[in-house]
């Protein structure tokens, strides 16, 4: 099937459409309604291999169809400047995970700005500055809507429920909870990791953002090497959107939670060298560590959505899109696969 990852994603934007009406002007959810329902791809003969050339995406960052977009676009941008500042810097990368406890979806809010609050204050403390060179960071939110505890919840957290003598069917005590955490990918010394006057443990950084967040029940924090290729999970974790599809779909009252709590808010920041090889990626400093794509580009491809599914229409080049569209170092390899 043609655009059989783009097909489920345009699905639910209509569904998303219906939740956004009542938050944004009739023009941005016009927009949004309409979006990527014209597109035009550079591909060949056999459509074995494609690429964007065109389309009217709504840039909204509730959209289904742009934050898939998006994210894999981060997850490119960010592969690379991990590349470039480990093969400029020789620096390694340290994956951190911060979490505290879950809340409602009224606190939702406010828990967002105590863990901004509070990361702040962890990269400001002594030993931390002493060692992160910089930062690329994402603040992501989950929900448990399981009013029972499934076979599926109890086999991931089973810890959890078994120190609650809860068992599968049992009412779930998280249900209709939010659980923001924080990925971090810290820059560090490579030395970071085998100098022990260096390196912060597990249950330091730990004991750190329980000050710095004040709050000693939270248990959960974690802390370790980072890969750094493109499908490194550390990553897709950094580049992936803030709530997952089928969290932020989920109902109309999920979406209004989220939307609420994350609407203006930055979700990705880059700080320190990052935020500096940020700006190389963009100027275009970085462009050798790009991948060149080496397909052959010779038909378009034009797909109108109509009801539910894309209508498409393969045509010959002509020779000055041909010219065009094989120029290969503006075509660069967009195959990142994002959750
Ligand atoms: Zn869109």
């Amino acid at each position: 099937m043609v655009l059989e990852k783009f097909t489920p994603k345009k699905d639910l934007n209509r569904r998303a459409a219906n939740y956004m009406e009542k938050h944004v002007s009739v023009k941005t959810v016009l927009r949004f309604e309409t979006c990527s329902s014209f597109m035009l791809h550079a591909t060949n003969a056999e459509m074995s291999a494609r690429k964007m050339v065109i389309s009217n995406r709504c840039g909204n960052r509730f959209c289904p169809v742009c934050t898939w977009g998006t994210a894999k676009k981060d997850a490119i941008k960010l592969s690379i400047i991990l590349e470039a500042i480990r093969d400029i810097e020789d620096k390694e990368f340290l994956f951190l995970t911060l979490t505290a406890p879950n809340c409602t979806g009224e606190e939702l809010g406010s828990e967002i700005d105590r863990f901004n609050k509070a990361v702040n204050k962890l990269f400001q403390r002594r030993n931390v500055k002493k060692i992160a060179k910089g930062y690329a960071r994402k603040l992501e939110v989950t929900t448990d809507q399981e009013q029972y505890v499934t076979e599926e919840l109890y086999k991931r957290k089973k810890p959890y429920y078994d120190r609650r003598s809860l068992n599968v069917g049992d009412p779930n005590p998280t249900y209709n909870s939010y659980h923001p955490h924080l990925h971090i990918l810290v820059t560090v010394n490579k030395s970071y990791f085998n100098k022990p006057e260096q390196f912060i443990s597990k249950a330091e950084w730990l004991a750190m953002w329980r000050e710095c967040m004040e709050d000693d029940s939270i248990t959960q924090v974690d802390a370790k090497k980072a890969s750094v290729t493109g499908k490194s999970n550390a990553v897709l974790e950094i580049a992936k959107y803030s709530a997952k599809g089928s969290d932020l779909y989920h109902s109309e009252i999920v979406f209004d939670t989220f939307y609420t709590a994350l609407k203006k808010r930055q979700l990705l920041v880059y700080g320190g060298m990052m935020k500096d090889y940020a700006k190389l990626f963009k100027n275009g400093d970085l462009d050798k560590y790009k991948k060149v794509d080496e397909d052959e580009y010779t038909h378009m491809l034009r797909s109108v959505w109509k009801a539910s599914k894309y209508e498409n229409v393969l045509r010959k080049f002509t020779p000055e899109e041909y010219e065009n569209y094989n120029q290969r170092a503006l075509l660069i390899e967009e195959n990142n696969e994002v959750r």
